[in-house]
């Protein structure tokens, strides 16, 4: 799937330049532009890709302090301009355009969702916004500000592709050293999806394409990913397990929004050499997808590359009626009752807002 990616605040920036380096590197070419839009100078000017400064009148290049009101302000107030910098990016050969966003802060947390509404007005494309949620451990106000910013991202993107914080850190990062980890494994599993729908390599009918990608994501919502991947044997038949069991791996223990089996759609992208996947594996590994997620709805195919590795990349659409997700918004809720009205970044959301997801 070709796609150009805007990174809004810190956090957007840096795991945009991630996925376009990851691109590169790899030769997928799926990522046709890349953009890093803030209102801190400080925090672009760390980055190789194309950036603009925004806000400049209201902040002077300092941010906006996790205010994420002012970044949607401030989103708003500079959305022309912002477009100006997208002309030509979003050429027609993008088949989708992704929002990348720190969910927790003030930059992305207010000005994805609002781009993300302006770039609908104008684009016939999909537009996604790819957010990560803040760990446990994050402050109150970060939660607030997630709990406000995953409500609009859902209203206005067509699909939340959601990364927790927490998910893939190991257990002795703290959270600022495992950035770094998280912004590559978000990098490697979100480009293989892109990149999936590029494969040219032995193309056939179970090969997988971007309208697969997009269907599945089409009902909207929150959606997650996951990938795992194992040796493989050079006889496709004894493969069947092997595909069967990273798949397993894939959906129990590596999603990016984990314990949330339950979905309405499913993608299962198995990558590996071509002769080294079995059809008979992909199409079990598929069903039992379907049995664990409850979804009738799951795709399956391949992705031909030159690994001696067989790797599972699930792609789940409609995950928000996890508990996960119902965890977060209690925290994110109770956060904001302890904070002063006019710092609460969720006052003025009613009860059925917040409660009701979709
Ligand atoms: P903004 O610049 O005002 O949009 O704020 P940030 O992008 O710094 O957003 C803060 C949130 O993003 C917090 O929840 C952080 O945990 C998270 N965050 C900041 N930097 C990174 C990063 O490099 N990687 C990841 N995965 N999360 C980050």
């Amino acid at each position: 799937m070709k796609v150009v990616l805007i990174g809004v605040g810190q956090a957007g920036g840096k795991v945009t330049q991630a996925l376009a380096e990851f691109d590169y590197d790899m030769g997928f070419e799926a990522v046709k532009g890349a953009l890093a839009v803030n209102t801190a100078e400080a925090d672009l000017r760390e980055l190789d890709i194309d950036t603009s400064l925004i806000g400049q009148d209201r902040v002077k290049g300092h941010g906006v302090g996790g205010d994420n009101e002012l970044g949607a302000e401030i989103m708003q107030e500079n959305a022309t301009e912002v477009m100006g910098d997208l002309d030509g990016r979003i050429t027609s050969q993008a088949e989708a355009v992704v929002v990348v966003a720190g969910l927790g802060g003030g930059t992305g947390s207010g000005g994805a969702p609002m781009l993300t509404r302006e770039l609908q007005r104008i684009y016939d494309v999909p537009v996604y916004v790819l957010g990560v949620l803040p760990g446990r451990d994050e402050g109150g106000i970060y939660q607030a500000n997630a709990g406000r910013s995953l409500k609009t991202c859902v209203r206005e993107a067509d699909s939340l592709i959601l990364i927790d914080n927490d998910a893939w850190k190991a257990a002795d990062d703290s959270l600022e050293a495992g950035f770094d980890r998280i912004n590559d494994a978000i990098a490697q599993r979100v480009g293989l999806l892109f990149a999936a729908g590029e494969a040219v390599e032995g193309v056939g009918e179970s090969v997988v394409d971007s309208s697969e990608i997009i269907n599945t994501l089409k009902n909207g919502g929150i959606a997650s990913v996951g990938y795992a991947a194992a040796p493989a044997s050079e006889d496709a038949g004894e493969n069947i397990s092997v595909i069967t069991s990273v798949t397993r791996n894939a959906l129990m223990t590596s999603m990016s929004l984990p314990d949330a089996t339950e979905a309405d759609a499913g993608l299962l992208v198995v990558a590996g050499h071509p002769e080294r996947i079995s059809r008979k594996g992909v199409e079990r590994a598929r069903k039992w997808m379907e049995d664990e997620t409850g979804s009738l709805e799951v795709r399956g195919g391949d992705f031909p590359i030159g690994s001696e590795k067989i790797a599972s990349l699930v792609l789940l659409g409609g995950v928000e009626r996890s508990a996960r997700i119902q965890e977060f918004m209690d925290r994110a809720r109770e956060a904001s009752e302890g904070m002063a009205e006019d710092r609460d970044p969720m006052e003025g959301m009613t009860n059925d807002d917040l409660n009701d997801l979709m």
